[in-house]
């Protein structure tokens, strides 16, 4: 790696981008903003571009984007859109490292961009390994990028195991992974009382900052569903090896438990700045502007079992990884649609994990064979779930 490293991040505008940001900024002799990119927030982007002015800075929507030049008039940042674009960015020679931030499905394709142009890639967007983790990993072996996890729990994991990716977790002398979880905001609710949240009191996560969806996924478990997948993945561990511990401070990010006995944790602050530092970094550390952990204000740590009868999606989760091929894609298309639309008023929190489970019955499981037939799984996952909310509808 030269001294000066040029950054792409994919989804800037986003809480994870504005981190990154943020722990960029802290480096100044050693890492340039290269290119940002955003959805359609306009504004938001144009103030990010006068503060780090990047060589490039790119909007899935053309009219966004045109907007954006508007704003830019005069500077040297290039404004480019559409998905090509997002790609081009990613891959771009200059570019030695890429945060990978795009919510959803949507990330898929740039972060398989930078894997086969053989990137750091620091990723954020979990849905790239739960559609096309199998894909995913072998364009990054063959594009010989390195892959850093952010998500914390994957990050935490990342730290506290052998260096060397496993052919199987027995080779490193591990028995089990133990995948931490707050719990989020009604793990102490009954089922009656999770008929009834609204939004504002998902949308209300305990001890995260986060973007929408994800806390909407954090509050149904689903995040943590997507997480074991994610685990799967990025550690070669079968379902049966990933357990979940709800630990409601969120200061242990997840373990590893070894065959003599020993359980390495990693611990700290719940502030995803850690993880980045972590990524930009390794195998150097990073100064991230996190606070020290201060075990005496924390005073308890305490555990307990997850529970799939009130927060069935991660029991949903759990089915789709062993079911393999397509199920952990049609998992997350159904689940960003029912997220949606929860958001939007149109369906219960409950209804979350009856519609995706309604949609992995109506579809066929295949083998996975490319990244354009999961992209065609999840356009009609898409509309199996737009299909089931108008017909609870009727
Ligand atoms: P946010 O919703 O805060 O940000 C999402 C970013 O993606 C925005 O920049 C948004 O642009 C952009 N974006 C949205 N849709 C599209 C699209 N269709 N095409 C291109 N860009 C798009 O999300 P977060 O930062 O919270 O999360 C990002 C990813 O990181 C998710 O996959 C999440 O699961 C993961 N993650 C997040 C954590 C967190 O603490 N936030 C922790 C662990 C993982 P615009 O602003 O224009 O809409
Ligand atoms: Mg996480």
């Amino acid at each position: 790696m030269p001294m000066l490293q040029n950054v792409t991040i994919l989804g800037a505008t986003g809480t994870i981008g504005l981190n990154t940001l943020d722990v960029i900024s802290r480096h100044p002799g050693r890492y340039r903003v290269f290119a940002l990119t955003a959805n359609s927030r306009v504004d938001e982007l144009a103030e990010l571009c006068l503060q780090h002015r990047p060589r490039y800075a790119v909007m899935l929507d053309s009219g966004a984007a045109e907007k954006l030049q508007q704003k830019l008039k005069g500077m040297e940042t290039q404004v480019l859109s559409g998905l090509a674009a997002l790609e081009e960015v990613a891959a771009h020679p200059e570019v030695h490292v890429v945060m990978a931030a795009i919510v959803g499905a949507a990330g898929l394709k740039p972060a398989m961009a930078a894997a086969y142009a053989g990137k750091r890639i620091l990723l954020a967007n979990k849905e790239t390994l739960v559609m096309a983790g199998k894909l995913f990993m072998q364009a990054v072996e063959e594009g010989g990028a390195t892959l850093l996890p952010i998500d914390s729990e994957h990050n935490a994991i990342f730290q506290v195991m052998p260096p060397a990716r496993l052919s199987a977790l027995a080779d490193g002398g591990i028995r089990r992974i133990l995948l931490t979880a707050s719990g989020g905001p009604f793990r102490k609710s009954s089922f009656a009382e999770l008929m009834a949240v609204t939004p504002a009191q998902a949308l209300n996560h305990p001890n995260w900052v986060m973007g929408p969806k994800i806390t909407i996924d954090s509050a149904t478990l689903m995040n943590k569903g997507l997480e074991v997948i994610e685990a799967h993945w990025l550690f070669n561990a079968p379902a049966d090896k990933i357990e979940v511990v709800v630990h409601p401070q969120s200061v242990i990010h997840s373990m590893v438990e070894y065959i003599d006995g020993s359980v390495l944790a990693q611990m700290g602050n719940p502030d995803m700045r850690t993880p980045i530092a972590y990524g930009l970094g390794y195998p150097e550390r990073l100064k991230a502007g996190v606070n020290a952990l201060d075990l005496f204000k924390v005073g308890r740590l305490d555990f307990e079992a997850p529970d799939t009868a009130r927060f069935p999606c991660l029991r949903l989760a759990f089915d789709a990884l062993r079911h393999g091929g397509t199920a952990p894609a049609i998992l997350n298309a159904a689940n960003e649609v029912a997220v949606d639309a929860f958001l939007n008023g149109n369906i219960g929190f409950q209804d979350i994990p009856r519609l995706i489970e309604a949609v992995l019955i109506a579809m066929d499981i295949e083998t996975v064979t490319s990244i354009s037939q999961l992209i065609e799984v999840d356009a009609l996952a898409r509309a199996h779930a737009l299909e089931w909310r108008q017909l609870e509808a009727c």
